[in-house]
């Protein structure tokens, strides 16, 4: 079906204007070409040529861009439950970390993860993703931890565009964690990074980003630059996890180096706020990884005052943010972050995609972009981010075909 009428809201949510313009059109009508964006616009102005196209009614529902999830960690093998209840009793993140558990628990349960057994994982929760009203993810290595293993992960992510009406965009985090085989030797394992995977995941086309976990007990600033450096030699991208657990310059080294985006940011501080405002570097925001470790979130005001555009993302992985839940996570970005409902939804479309390397691609709708959107079961963005349910999406589109439709209950 070409047309779409009976919207009772469409949010066009464009590049332009600050966090909370999402660029609404009431009683919409939305018409698409060839997987693109043909027209949008009140439905009462709808051109008369398409007016005899086949049409669909939206029953006053809402629709949005396809939602992007731009910070996620999808294959991974194992789960961590056991932490999850460790937690709940009071060993910190870095008490886990040090003890074996952690990153380097889910490396072990990875690598012993057949490729086939990975693919299917992953087609799994993209599944639940597409169901959600995503139309993008952002998919990360990181649970290999050296060169074999992150580029098999990389290939599960390539192996899956063939089996997901998804767009999938990878990033090589080969700097997630030092690996057991450089215990204390941080340096050369940063090296191998730079040395031996950035250039092959490159030289195969697998990555368009190179990110780093910029940590006490990960890697510190200097070891981050020179991956980084690399990448950007080798035409990745690059991308930080930043001040989730301390300060310690991450923000500051994703300005200098012109990263995407800096993610995280729990413990940014003033320098480092406007250092991203500065480099026009967006702030992925990760409000699950908040809730489930109990920490403070982002300051997503200071950030938004500064003139920062906040994304939000769910960073599912099987530790800090067990969870695709991309709605779940805007619900928590408007509670705990105090992002009004439509700041949030920019942050998961536009801003999103602007942190994803999508821009061209996805978290707008327009004429002459792709026909990528949600229709949600909801009367606004507002209640439909107040009113959290498990899934109010009625209909995914991506590039004009439907990717998924909410069976007809009996
Ligand atoms: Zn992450």
């Amino acid at each position: 079906v070409p047309v779409l009428t009976g919207i009772r809201t469409l949010y066009r949510c464009l590049p332009d204007g600050g966090q909370g313009d999402v660029h609404p059109v009431p009683a919409a009508a939305l018409a698409w070409r060839e997987g693109r964006v043909a027209w949008v616009g009140p439905e009462a102005d709808l051109p008369p040529g398409w007016r005899d196209e086949p049409r669909e009614d939206a029953g006053g529902a809402i629709v949005v861009p396809g939602l992007v999830d731009c910070h996620t960690h999808l294959a991974f093998g194992g789960w961590r439950a056991d932490e999850f209840e460790r937690r709940i009793l009071g060993a910190t993140y870095l008490d886990i970390a040090r003890a074996g558990g952690g990153i380097r628990a889910t490396v072990a349960r990875t690598r012993a993860a057949s490729t086939e057994a990975l693919v299917a994982r992953c087609e799994r929760h993209l599944r639940e993703m597409v169901a959600l009203g995503v139309t993008a993810v952002e998919a990360k290595s990181g649970y290999g931890l050296s060169v074999e293993h992150e580029l098999r992960l990389l290939e599960v992510y390539d192996r899956l565009r063939a089996r997901t009406p998804l767009r999938l965009v990878a990033t090589l985090l080969g700097a997630h964690a030092v690996p057991p085989e450089f215990d204390g030797r941080s340096d050369a394992y940063a090296d191998l990074v730079a040395e031996a995977m950035v250039p092959a995941a490159a030289a195969r086309g697998l990555a368009a980003f190179c990110d780093v976990f910029v940590e006490e007990g990960a890697f510190t600033v200097a070891q981050a630059r020179r991956v980084l450096r690399a990448g950007l030699a080798h035409g990745l991208r690059p991308r930080l996890h930043a001040d989730q657990l301390s300060a310690g310059g991450g923000a500051e080294l994703a300005a200098e180096v012109g990263a995407a985006s800096a993610d995280h940011l729990e413990h940014v501080g003033p320098r480092g706020i406007a250092a991203l405002a500065a480099a026009g570097v967006v702030a992925v925001s990760l409000p699950l990884a908040s809730l489930y470790l109990g920490q403070p979130p982002l300051p997503a005001r200071r950030l938004i005052e500064a003139g920062v555009p906040v994304a939000v993302a769910t960073d599912f992985n099987p530790g800090s943010a067990p969870s695709c839940h991309l709605p779940l996570a805007l619900t928590l970005a408007c509670t705990l972050q105090r992002m009004t409902p439509a700041e949030a939804l920019k942050g998961a479309t536009v801003f999103a995609a602007r942190a994803a390397g999508l821009e061209a691609e996805a978290g707008s709708l327009a004429p002459g972009r792709p026909a990528d959107f949600a229709v949600l079961e909801a009367e606004s963005v507002e209640q439909w981010l107040y009113h959290f349910r498990a899934n109010a999406c009625l209909r995914t589109v991506v590039a004009g075909r439907e990717a998924w439709r909410r069976p007809v209950s009996v």
